[in-house]
């Protein structure tokens, strides 16, 4: 009879039936594994949760009175036998990969991740492993990242530029990572940077954990909007569009997210600029992070899925789809589970002016024409 997996896929998530927890569970279970604290990855209703250190005070934040303990990077935890470590994921800070190991199998999840070091989070260290669950929400070539150099470099002249011109400056990204990603590398001689209160109510939970943000100022109903014009404001995509954020006029809208590459994305979120900024790995360095495990088999999640394990499979890696409820932090606050484009639109949209990403629902998501998964790939 064959083994049974080490890690598996279940209805509530990713399961170590040998140690009985789960990691990032998407239903409410006993013991939780969590990579890092967006909300599709970290969710209520759990009894117990394990987690980095640095993802505590925005885990309490987020999900109130939870039971949660920490551990640092390398620090090693045993569940019934199982060894569970994490390491670092440089996706946001405290965002970590899971390594599960028993009887010297060892099995890796990703959780999000990218390559590049943004000068906030603990950079992404690669973790040998027999078995590697990866996420692939940019697998697609035509994803390639620039140095964050050179979309920090624009940003500070598009804000210099709109101070000059007497607009206010408006950048959106989501409140935990993007946002403070933005607020280390803004150049505050130009000026003040103003946070939406629920980014905000982020930086405070991170401070509270000993990170050194650079200094912001949350606006209030009193702030004056003079003041604000020559400063810039770090906003949630929720606010995009609302009255909050209507009274800054004149100003100046950028928005930044992976998905920002694709021609129309700007048009349809009505940005003024597009910053191309992910906190997920670009098609290369998904591909770079993989290699790096030297892995036997490799398992894909939240993404291009299907194309991009035909692809690994096809330059030699045992790849296979799996299905989980994980959602798109590139694409909002607090987003529902959605999934990326559909195959290949990312190509096609990025021909054509007006395609781009569809998200579709939850109930959709499980529905995908190539099937496979965990369990029958095993
Ligand atoms: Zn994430
Ligand atoms: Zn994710």
């Amino acid at each position: 009879m064959a083994k049974k997996p080490l890690l598996e896929f279940t209805d509530s998530g990713i399961y170590c039936a040998q140690g009985r927890f789960y990691i990032d569970p998407w239903k409410p279970v006993d013991d939780a594994v969590i990579t890092h604290a967006h909300s599709d990855h970290a969710r209520w209703g759990n009894k117990r949760y394990l987690a980095h250190q640095l993802s505590q005070q925005v885990l309490l934040y987020r999900l109130g009175d939870i039971q949660l303990q920490t551990v640092e990077y390398g620090e090693k935890v045993m569940k019934n036998g199982v060894e569970i470590s994490l390491y670092p994921a440089g996706h946001v800070i405290g965002s970590a990969q899971v390594r599960v190991c028993y009887q010297g199998e060892v099995w890796v999840v990703s959780g999000d991740y990218k390559l590049e070091d943004d000068g906030i989070s603990t950079p992404f260290e690669p973790v040998r492993c027999h078995h590697f669950i990866s996420e692939c929400t940019f697998g697609m070539p035509v994803y390639k990242w620039k140095p964050q150099k050179h979309i920090f470099d624009d940003m500070n002249n598009w804000w210099c530029q709109n101070v000059k011109e007497g607009r206010a400056s408006v950048i959106v990204g989501y409140s935990l990572g993007k946002a403070q990603r933005i607020l280390q590398n803004l150049d505050l001689s130009i000026g003040k940077v103003y946070t939406h209160g629920v980014i905000e109510n982020t930086n405070e939970a991170l401070r509270r954990n000993g990170i050194g943000l650079k200094p912001t100022t949350r606006i209030t109903i009193d702030t004056p909007k003079e003041e604000v014009r020559r400063g810039i404001i770090l906003a949630p995509p929720s606010s995009v569009g609302t009255h909050w954020m209507r009274r800054f006029n004149p100003y100046d809208f950028g928005y930044c997210s992976g998905w920002m590459s694709i021609r129309g994305a700007k048009k349809r979120r009505a940005a003024d600029r597009g910053f191309v900024l992910s906190d997920h790995a670009d098609w290369d360095g998904l591909i770079a992070a993989i290699e790096a495990t030297g892995c036997e088999k490799v398992y894909l999640t939240h993404g291009y899925t299907a194309s991009f394990s035909r692809y690994l499979s096809q330059i030699g890696f045992d790849a296979h789809e799996v299905h989980t409820l994980f959602g798109d932090d590139e694409e909002g606050e607090e987003a529902a589970p959605t999934q990326p484009p559909p195959e290949g639109e990312a190509l096609t949209s990025a021909l054509t002016e007006n395609a781009g990403p569809k998200h579709l629902t939850a109930e959709n998501f499980k529905v995908s024409p190539s099937g496979g998964g965990l369990e029958g790939a095993l």
